[in-house]
């Protein structure tokens, strides 16, 4: 197996042909856009800094952004004080780096659609802009929307959510997350170097569009963000159910599956650019070191499985109770008055607290969580002020 194809050269598509290409396999990259403004955040968590630093020391513009305020349904606000920053591109520019990566790897990239992947022969043949190529082996790397599937079925809705939002011409220096009553999803806004990606998901249902785009408009109107000079956006995002990670096929004799195609999103957070980096890289050491059968296991040793928890965690998360209000304000409320359930919010949220060790994580501290709580509202109902969390009420 000498020759890879590779439909989609977003992050997972890049990536796994840097690799590639850098094992010494003939690898063409096929990408309808190249480097496009894709509707994302562009955020990329701690985790995904590590494993990848030219991300955070390269010389690209970039955000980095250390402050995250979340705010409840009923508008209490807690802000969230990171230990490591998260850098937020453009997503233009972050294809354009890992597409520019590939092709001095040695990849050759085409700016051309692929209409049609048959995995029938020994050889794959894919046509791109009228044209037939032939390869060993194909990579499906084309997002979310991809329809070509090779033996194995399409995301079904319950395995997506709608995203919609704007790119607003204006800076800041933190991060938004909104979440709203009974609702699993949430709005926020990601400020980039020059530009606010402004958005909101939730499940994909019908009437949700309409639903969803007056919560984006009065959270916008809240936050005094306006849609002058805004540019619209909607896309789809995975966000897969328990049994399509354990059972969808992701790969076959010569055709695997990377990123938003294989669903590989966390369900809780909607992040999806680590996973596609980490999947694409996954599958092109499974390939270089002779053993592609081993890419499924990799995927859910390392991450996959845990996603498993985490969609129960954020079924709860989104639309439970506990003690009498919505789960998501009692967090913020928890994030205000103990310094320990801080830690652990920042903790998840830079990824290196996984969902398999979060209860009981959440159990061994719930002593000392009670303990501060009760201390907070002992001490005249002010926050015992965790140095890295603060709350104003509205
Ligand atoms: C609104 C929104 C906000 C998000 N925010 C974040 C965030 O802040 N942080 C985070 O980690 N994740 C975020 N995500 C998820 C993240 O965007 C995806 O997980 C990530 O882009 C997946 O990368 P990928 O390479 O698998 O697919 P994509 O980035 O979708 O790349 C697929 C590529 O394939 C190409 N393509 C598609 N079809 C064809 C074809 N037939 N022929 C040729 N080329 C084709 C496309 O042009 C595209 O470049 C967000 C997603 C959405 C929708």
């Amino acid at each position: 197996m000498r020759e890879i194809a590779i439909v989609g050269g977003g992050p997972a598509g890049a990536l796994c042909g840097e690799r590639l290409a850098s094992s010494g396999f003939q690898v063409s990259i096929f990408d309808e856009h190249l480097a496009w403004e894709k509707p994302c955040g562009g955020g990329l968590t701690h985790k995904a800094l590590v494993a990848y630093p030219f991300l955070l020391d390269g010389p690209h513009p970039k955000k980095l952004i250390r402050a995250c305020e979340l705010i409840s349904s009923g508008g209490r606000r807690a802000m969230l004080r990171l230990d490591h920053p998260i850098a937020i591109y453009s997503r233009a520019v972050l294809n354009g780096l890992l597409l520019d990566r590939a092709t001095a790897a040695g990849c050759r990239v085409e700016q051309s659609r692929v209409t049609q992947v048959d995995t029938s022969l020994a050889r794959i043949r894919l046509t791109a802009a009228g044209r037939e190529h032939s390869a060993d082996f194909v990579v499906l790397a084309a997002g979310a929307r991809n329809p070509l599937l090779p033996g194995t079925t399409p995301l079904k809705a319950a395995d997506l959510e709608q995203t919609m939002g704007y790119f607003v011409p204006r800076t800041a220096e933190s991060i938004t997350i909104k979440f709203l009553p009974k609702f699993e999803g949430y709005l926020w806004s990601f400020p980039r170097s020059d530009h606010l990606s402004v958005g909101i998901c939730g499940r994909l249902s019908s009437g949700a569009t309409l639903v969803m785009k007056n919560h984006l408009h009065r959270f916008m109107e809240e936050e005094n963000i306006s849609t002058s000079g805004a540019r619209f956006y909607s896309h789809v995002l995975p966000s897969p159910s328990p049994d399509t990670l354990r059972r969808r096929k992701v790969m076959g004799a010569n055709w695997a599956l990377v990123g938003d195609a294989a669903a590989w999103v966390d369900p809780l957070t909607g992040e999806g650019l680590h996973y596609a980096l980490r999947s694409g890289h996954l599958l092109a050491d499974s390939l270089a070191e002779g053993c592609p059968s081993e890419y499924p296991a990799r995927v859910r040793s390392e991450f996959a499985a845990d996603f498993e928890i985490g969609v129960r965690i954020a079924r709860r998360l989104f639309a439970g109770n506990f003690l009498g209000d919505a789960v998501t304000t009692r967090m913020i409320q928890f994030i205000r008055r103990s310094p320990t359930f801080c830690a652990l919010m920042r903790d998840l949220f830079s990824g290196s607290q996984d969902y398999r060790g979060l209860k009981r994580r959440l159990w061994s501290s719930l002593g000392l969580t009670c303990s501060e709580i009760l201390a907070s509202f002992l001490s005249a109902g002010v926050p015992v002020g965790p140095s890295n969390a603060s709350e104003t009420l509205r």
